[in-house]
């Protein structure tokens, strides 16, 4: 099964793909780690690829390396893709001659992602995560090193913008076309972290198990 992941950083679908990696015994894999995959082993794409570092890779070049990726031995069951497609261009050439099983769309309130992470503090030391709303101490816990905003934190407003203009269009496209499974992430019943994240896997496997 050939699946893609759509939602917001921060919205938990990392957690969820290295449960379904396990599960289905297929790899979780983001366009970042083809593109790095493909160059440090020199393929053909790879070589390519190579030649558009510092810009922006074409589509044609983008869709070209990931198919290159599920050619594969260990892609023969399948593959969780992250971050690909990633525009609607890129969606539609491929699936003329690729294929898509389902793209599982975590639909978050992008306040509770933004409001979340502008909370957080990482120890500069250890990479240990706290929240500014549970944690009263500019120090960690765990080994006393000083608590930062991370660089990639602080541009998450802007990352959340360039997201939204991206990925709606794409959403539209994929619920138009049928594949999309949309998982509505503000309304998960759950209380705990822990029972959050069980409830929104269940959703997604008994969907997916639908393709087995
Ligand atoms: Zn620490």
């Amino acid at each position: 099964m050939i699946i893609s992941m759509l939602g917001a950083p921060g919205c938990g679908k990392g957690t969820q793909a290295k449960k379904l990696s396990q599960r289905y015994n297929i790899p979780h894999i983001s366009t970042g780690d083809i593109f790095r995959k493909a160059i440090k082993e020199g393929t053909p794409m790879g070589k390519v690829a190579q030649q558009y570092m510092s810009t922006l890779v074409p589509d044609e070049i983008v869709i070209e390396l990931v198919k290159e990726r599920l050619s594969q031995p260990d892609c023969a069951n399948g593959v969780i893709l992250d971050g690909f497609p990633r525009t609607v261009n890129q969606a539609d050439v491929y699936l003329k001659s690729g294929k898509l099983d389902k793209v599982i769309y975590f639909n978050i309130d992008e306040q509770v992602v933004v409001d979340r992470i502008l909370n957080r503090r990482t120890c500069a030391n250890c990479g240990e995560i706290y929240s500014i709303l549970t944690h009263n101490s500019d120090t960690c816990d765990k080994c006393g090193g000083e608590l930062v905003v991370r660089a990639e934190d602080a541009k998450i407003q802007d990352r959340i913008d360039s997201y939204k203009k991206e990925t709606y269009p794409l959403v539209e496209y994929f619920k138009q076309n049928g594949l999309l499974f949309e998982l509505d992430i503000n309304n998960v019943k759950a209380t705990e972290p822990e029972d959050q994240i069980n409830e929104i896997y269940d959703k997604i496997t008994s969907e997916l198990d639908k393709l087995i």
